[in-house]
C-alpha cells in the first residue's frame, strides 16, 4: 500500500499580479501541515501573511478534530455513535456539511454517498487493516447505505438510521481549503497557494505576475510525473484517483474510492478526475464532492453532468485506454505533459 498526500504538485514562480486584494507584496512565506492523513503546503504574500498563515494552520487543526470520524471526540464521531433515530446536535458548521453532502448525492445519482463509512471500514480503509470482504459482507452494509438513512433534523441536529454511520473523507478537505480561501481574503493576502494534498486553491498568481501552475498527477507513472499543467491565478482544483491509496492483494489492486452501487472500489474506466472551478468560496467543497462522485460515474456520466450545467465546472479526466480529455472552459489554459503519452481531446 502506497498513499501520495500531495497530488496536485504545485509548480511555485516569484510576481506582483494583484487578484484578491490587498497591498503590493514582496515574498512568499510558507507554512507546512500535517494533517487529515496528508502533508498540506500553504504560501502566501501581502496583507496580514503571518497572521493568515498562523489562523490557516489553526482552522486545519480544528477542522481535522470535528470531522474526523477516528477521533472520538469530533462531531462526526458524536453523531455516528447517537443512538439510531435519535437526534445529535452536531452545531451548524457540520450541519451545512452535511446538508450540502446530501445535495450532492442526489445531484450525482448517488455515487457521491457519505454514508459508506460501514463499507469503507470493511476494506479496512480507515483502519489501514486491509482484506477483501466477501460480497454477502458488502450486502448486508449497503442496506445501511445511502443519503435517505440520514435526517436533517433542523438547528444543527441530525440523525442517522441503524446501521448508518457517515465519513466525511471525501469533502473534509475541499470544506477545509474553502475556509483557507476565507481566512486569506479576510487577512488581505495577495498572491496564494493553498495544497491540502490534491485540493489546490490559488488566488492573485506568483510574485512575478504569472499565474500559479497547478500540475496534475499522471495516475499512471510514480508520484511527482505530471500528466499536464493548468495555470490559474484563482481557481480550486481537486484531484481523485485510485492510485492515491490503494492496496494489492493476489495481484489485484484495490483503491479507496467506493461505487456505492456494489460496495466495491469503483471501476468506471477512469484512472483520475480532476475538477477546476473559479476561487469563489465553497467551490472547494464542490470540487472535492464532484472529483470524488465523478470519478465513480465515469466518462460519460461525468460529462452529462459538465454538460447540463447544474453546477459550474472543468474537467481533466485521465481514462484507463490512454486518454487525456479536458473540458473547452480551461483548455486555453491546460498543457499536456507529452512525455506521458496520452491522446489529449478537448471536450466540448
Ligand atoms: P482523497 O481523500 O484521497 O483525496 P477523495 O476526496 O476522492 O480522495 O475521497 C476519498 C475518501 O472518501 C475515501 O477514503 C472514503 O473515506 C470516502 N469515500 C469513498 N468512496 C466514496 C463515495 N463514493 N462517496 C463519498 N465518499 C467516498
Ligand atoms: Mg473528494
Amino acid at each position: 500500500m502506497r498513499r501520495f498526500g500531495a497530488l496536485l504538485a504545485a509548480l511555485l514562480l516569484a510576481g506582483t499580479l494583484a487578484a484578491c486584494g490587498g497591498q503590493e507584496a514582496r515574498e512568499m512565506q510558507t507554512t507546512q501541515i500535517f494533517a487529515m492523513d496528508t502533508v498540506m503546503a500553504l504560501r502566501a504574500a501581502g496583507g496580514e501573511t503571518e497572521a493568515a498563515l498562523q489562523a490557516a494552520e489553526e482552522e486545519i487543526y480544528r477542522l481535522d478534530e470535528e470531522l474526523s470520524r477516528t477521533r472520538e471526540d469530533s462531531a462526526v464521531s458524536r453523531l455516528n455513535s447517537a443512538p439510531a433515530g435519535t437526534a445529535a446536535d452536531v452545531g451548524t458548521e457540520l450541519y451545512d456539511l452535511i446538508a450540502r453532502a446530501l445535495d450532492f448525492s442526489a445531484a450525482t445519482d448517488g455515487a457521491f454517498d457519505i454514508t459508506l463509512a460501514p463499507v469503507s471500514s470493511a476494506w479496512g480503509f480507515t483502519e489501514d487493516a486491509y482484506r477483501v470482504p466477501a460480497q454477502t459482507e458488502l450486502d448486508a452494509l449497503l442496506a445501511h447505505v445511502g443519503a435517505e438513512h440520514v435526517h436533517l433534523e433542523g438547528e444543527g441536529s441530525v440523525s442517522l438510521d441503524a446501521g448508518t454511520r457517515i465519513d466525511l473523507g471525501a469533502i473534509a478537505k475541499g470544506y477545509a481549503s474553502d475556509r483557507m480561501a476565507e481566512i486569506f481574503q479576510s487577512h488581505g493576502v495577495t498572491h496564494g497557494i493553498v495544497d491540502l494534498g490534491g485540493n489546490t486553491w490559488v488566488c492573485g498568481g506568483n510574485l512575478e505576475g504569472e499565474p500559479w501552475q497547478i500540475g496534475i498527477q499522471d495516475p499512471a507513472r510514480e508520484s511527482g510525473a505530471l500528466a499536464g499543467i493548468l495555470q490559474a491565478t484563482d481557481a480550486f482544483a481537486v484531484t481523485s484517483g485510485g492510485y492515491q491509496r490503494y492496496f494489492e492483494e493476489d495481484g489485484v489492486t484495490y483503491h479507496h474510492i467506493i461505487d456505492p452501487a456494489t460496495g466495491r472500489p469503483a471501476e468506471s474506466g477512469l484512472t483520475s478526475v480532476t475538477v477546476v472551478a473559479d476561487g469563489t468560496v465553497g467551490n472547494g467543497t464542490m470540487c472535492d464532492a464532484l472529483s470524488t462522485a465523478l470519478f465513480v460515474m465515469g466518462e460519460e456520466r461525468a460529462l452529462d453532468l459538465w454538460r447540463s450545467g447544474v453546477y459550474d465546472f472543468d474537467l481533466v479526466l485521465v481514462t484507463a485506454d490512454g486518454r487525456l480529455l479536458v473540458t473547452d472552459g480551461i483548455a486555453d489554459r491546460f498543457q499536456p505533459d507529452e512525455t506521458a503519452g496520452y491522446a489529449y481531446e478537448v471536450v466540448s
